[in-house]
């Protein structure tokens, strides 16, 4: 048994058989063939091993030339292995003894001697080959699978996906009654593949450094979603644990339906409204289940996921009017336009070299003023979806406000259009900004006299702020909504807006984590927006607090130094407002 410990993204425990994606997402599935496939199965392999040793011994040849024999060695070393006699007979073994088919033997054969390579040759050269290893894996396997790799959404029996990372793309297409849960490598707490998995109410831990090598598909695995924990064929006792503490969380789910109803009052009377984050119109549902006052931000983006074409006007209106169909009347439904770009979704859109920093490059909103026809065909949809309910536009990574302005002219000019073509549309159809980057947050009061409505959001204000990638594991520590720098900038904001009567509301992942529910209403929100999954467990917190009592924590928390202290000092106010709530961003 192992247990690894990864950034907790999406709560809930899974267990089952994992199924591993190579680094370039190849599935390898654990399959075996047929008694009557056998022979052809071991022909398929040894053409493959020896397609693999003549495109080795090229390498080794083409290296050689370009950079000098050293070099070339490295390759005639794996055209040895292709042909190494021992490996060959190891490989057939597992295909006639275990019927197993050809891929799944390689990566079975190969996870073997990795593990025994970094087991006796800890610290000596031994180690390294591990790299090639994996090399020589995916040179083979690319022979094998050839042109028929398995997508994902293919998949036939339920697994535990664990894979180095995973696009948001490739997220948003999982099959829930296929997969229970994911683990990765790579990913930080608030990248778009962890808020897809929270959407889906999938559990899921991200960042978990290597580990690949230690599982092969087909062994037993459990992901614990809330603490952030993987564990490698656990021990029965273990495993009977987590199953008891998984039937648990499915039975406590019922106890949320029942909390639907009740208001999000604070216990001293104060109404904090909770609106619910959604990806794609089919999550409206899961706002009206957990009782969501509307949907505070709509990630059109996600109309990209799964596709490579250009979703049409009509596309944008139908995905549209489906939300405010199933929010129904009254409810407001924020729709943000275009966040392509960064580690959303790339499209044909976006620039036409890779940039050498996305996250400050042309993503979002600067993608959309680039292209102004993909943009205002957006904002046609919007606006006549205007004509159906309590529709909202917000533009995305606004940073100045000259940017505002274009963004706002359009919308004035696509009214114009829409006018002159007799649709119907709402022409007082409120207008926000988010607030993401630290230049607009700084300039918060000259943006407040210019829209309805802020939308702080913490994703990317605590990236910007902190320089630190909020999809990158290895500065994890640095990335934290709790940082003294993130929370002034946050009061700021409200302080702003307050001031000026315009609307505001958190709607970045840290308003979905209880743990910060008093120190948000405290500074002075009256509105958060966060995934339906978590809307329970922070409604719950509302109901214990007393906003003279968040106030006071609020004052505390902004006179610390470091996020440690902040967070250390939220716990234990948790504990003393309420007592029963274990675990970190869940209950
Ligand atoms: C944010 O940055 O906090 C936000 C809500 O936007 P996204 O996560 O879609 O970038
Ligand atoms: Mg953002």
């Amino acid at each position: 048994m192992i247990t690894l410990r990864g950034i907790p993204v999406s709560p809930g425990v899974a267990i089952g058989p994992a199924l591993v994606l190579d680094s370039e997402g190849v599935r390898i599935p654990q399959r075996r063939v047929t008694p009557e496939q056998v022979e052809c199965e071991v022909t398929r392999l040894h053409s493959a091993l020896a397609a693999a040793a003549f495109e080795a011994n090229q390498t080794q040849r083409d290296i050689t030339t370009r950079l000098g024999a050293k070099y070339g060695s490295i390759f005639a070393a794996h055209a040895l292995i292709f042909e190494d006699p021992a490996f060959l007979a190891d490989l057939d073994a597992l295909v006639r003894s275990e019927r197993f088919s050809a891929e799944y033997a390689v990566s079975r054969a190969v996870r073997d001697l990795v593990k025994a390579f970094e087991k006796e040759g800890e610290g000596t050269f031994l180690a390294w080959r591990a790299a090639d290893l994996f090399d020589i894996e995916k040179r083979i396997l690319k022979h094998l699978l050839g042109g028929r790799r398995e997508p994902l959404q293919d998949l036939k029996e339920p697994v535990v996906v664990l894979a180095r990372d995973l696009t948001p793309s490739e997220t948003a297409v999982l099959d829930k009654n296929k997969v229970f849960a994911f683990a990765t490598e790579h990913g930080g707490r608030t990248s778009h593949t962890a808020i897809i998995a929270n959407a889906m109410e999938l559990p899921a831990v991200v960042g978990l450094g290597h580990f690949l090598n230690e599982v092969s598909s087909g062994d037993t695995v459990i992901v614990d979603g809330a603490e952030g924990v993987l564990i490698l064929e656990p021990e029965p006792a273990v495993e009977a644990q987590y199953r008891k503490a998984r039937d648990t969380r499915l039975s406590r789910s019922g106890y949320w339906v029942v909390e639907r109803n009740l208001p999000s009052v604070t216990a001293d009377g104060t109404a904090i409204e909770l609106l619910g984050n959604i990806e794609f119109p089919d999550e409206a549902t899961a706002c009206t289940a957990r009782g969501a006052a509307g949907v505070g931000l709509y990630r059109t983006e996600f109309l990209y996921a799964g596709r490579d074409s250009d979703p049409s006007e009509e596309e944008h209106l139908r995905a549209y009017l489906r939300v405010i169909r199933e929010m129904g009347e009254g409810q407001p439904v924020v729709i943000r336009t275009l966040d392509l770009g960064a580690d959303k979704f790339v499209t044909t859109h976006g620039p036409h070299e890779p940039e050498k920093n996305p996250s400050l490059g042309v993503r979002s909103v600067r993608l959309c003023l680039r292209d102004t026809p993909l943009f205002r065909k957006q904002l046609r949809a919007i606006l006549r979806a205007s004509a159906f309910g309590d529709v909202r536009v917000m533009f995305p990574m606004i940073s100045t406000l000259p940017e505002l302005r274009k963004c706002v002219f359009l919308l004035n000019e696509v009214m114009e259009d829409l006018r002159e073509a007799g649709e119907g549309f709402n022409p007082n159809i409120p207008v926000g900004t988010m607030i993401e980057v630290p230049s607009a947050a700084l300039m918060a009061h000259e943006f407040a006299r210019e829209v309805d409505f802020f939308s702080i959001g913490t994703n990317d204000l605590i990236q910007y702020t902190l320089a630190a990638d909020r999809t990158n594991e290895l500065v994890a520590d640095l990335y934290s909504p709790a940082d003294p720098a993130v929370l002034r900038l946050i009061k700021v904001v409200v302080d702003a807006a307050r001031m000026h009567g315009t609307g505001v509301n958190v709607c970045g992942e840290m308003s979905g984590d209880p743990l910060f529910t008093p120190l948000l209403v405290g500074i002075g929100l009256r509105q958060l927006s966060l995934a339906p999954n978590n809307l329970p467990a922070v409604k719950a917190f509302v109901r214990r607090l007393n906003v003279g009592d968040a106030e006071r924590i609020a004052a505390e928390a902004l006179t610390l130094e470091s996020a440690r202290d902040v967070i250390n000092y939220l716990l234990r106010e948790r504990k003393r407002i309420h007592p029963e709530a274990a675990g970190g961003g869940e209950e």
